[in-house]
């Protein structure tokens, strides 16, 4: 069977390397990015550039986004000049950002009326899961689009989940990020009392790591927190739009997320100093504030 040909919409921080494992991975690829600078790798690669969003849907089986917010998805897919307009029956696009689960199924019931599928298909691993190819893809749509499209995921990354309909896979991705919020907040805890008290943060990673407290935040950002590297893996300003539509959702359905909201707020004082561009584990200075301590080795 011939292969699908390919466009990638979005090539930030994700989007980019992505887009690279396609091409590596030998798919005919086709690109567009709004700040037209960032393609220039690509291109030098041997990926074709759309004029638009429109213009690369009519050169493409398969079209792939990974822009920041719902607003954007909804802009580059159902916009002017957007995806919808260059679509042919059959196509599939698929949405690999992280946004609310209620615009996916906007998405996919505007999509299928042009005879088009759709699938929302969050993802986990982060900047060094895309460069890597080994990001988790948690899939929402038909389940036989998913098989069709799975050689496209298998260049992407290590595991894809079938979790249900439309919304479903960014309602996975939700679950995760409520999980991961809270669990750099127990983090930041535990070092900032610690430290306080005066240990060793060597003797203290060193006993704690591979033990009931051990997770890859600790494993992860516990360092950068203490070596003072605020760089991003994922930002806090991301962090706090999957908290916004995490606690969105959880409105809507009248599900209390106390904690959630909490570390929202904590990360929101974060970005109120200025470091909303930084990583998450950033989070720690708004704890710096309130304790007096600065948390390092
Ligand atoms: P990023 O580096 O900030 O890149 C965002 C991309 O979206 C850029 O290509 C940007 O274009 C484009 N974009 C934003 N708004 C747009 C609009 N209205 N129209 C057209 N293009 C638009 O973000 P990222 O880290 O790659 O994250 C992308 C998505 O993946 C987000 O939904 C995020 O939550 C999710 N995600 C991120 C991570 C992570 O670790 N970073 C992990 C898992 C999931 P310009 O170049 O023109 O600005």
């Amino acid at each position: 069977m011939q292969r699908e040909r390919v466009g990638f919409i979005g090539l930030g921080r994700m989007g980019k390397p992505m887009a690279m494992n396609l091409l590596k991975a030998g798919f005919e690829l086709i690109v567009w990015n709004r700040t037209r600078s960032k393609m220039e790798e690509l291109l030098s690669m041997g990926a074709a550039a759309a004029h638009s969003p429109k213009d690369l849907a009519e050169h493409s089986d398969v079209v792939i986004t990974i822009v920041s917010d719902t607003p954007d998805v909804m802009e580059v897919i159902l916009g002017d000049n957007g995806v919808i307009h260059g679509v042919r029956e059959g196509m599939v696009v698929i949405d690999m950002s992280t946004i609310s689960p209620c615009a996916a199924q906007q998405i996919a019931a505007a999509l299928s009326e042009r005879g088009v599928q759709f699938l929302d298909a969050p993802v986990t691993g982060g900047e060094k899961g895309a460069i890597e190819a080994t990001l988790n893809i948690m899939v929402g749509g038909d389940e036989k689009t998913l098989e069709r499209c799975m050689p496209i995921f298998k260049a992407l990354g290590k595991k894809v989940v079938h979790m249900g309909g439309n919304g479903m896979g960014q309602v996975a991705k939700l679950a995760n990020q409520i999980i991961c919020a809270i669990n750099i907040l127990a983090v930041c805890e535990g070092l900032m009392f610690a430290k306080k008290l005066g240990l060793d943060m060597n003797k203290l990673l060193d006993a704690i790591s591979d033990g009931a407290a051990s997770s890859w935040m600790l494993s992860n950002l516990a360092p950068k927190m203490l070596e003072r590297d605020f760089e991003p893996g994922f930002s806090i300003r991301l962090q706090l739009k999957d908290i916004r539509l995490a606690l969105e959702m959880a409105q809507k359905m009248m599900i209390p997320l106390p904690v959630t909201a909490l570390v929202g707020q904590l990360m929101r004082a974060v970005e109120a100093l200025g470091f909303g561009d930084k990583g998450t584990q950033a989070t720690i200075l708004a704890l710096e504030r309130l304790s007096g301590v600065e948390v390092n080795w």
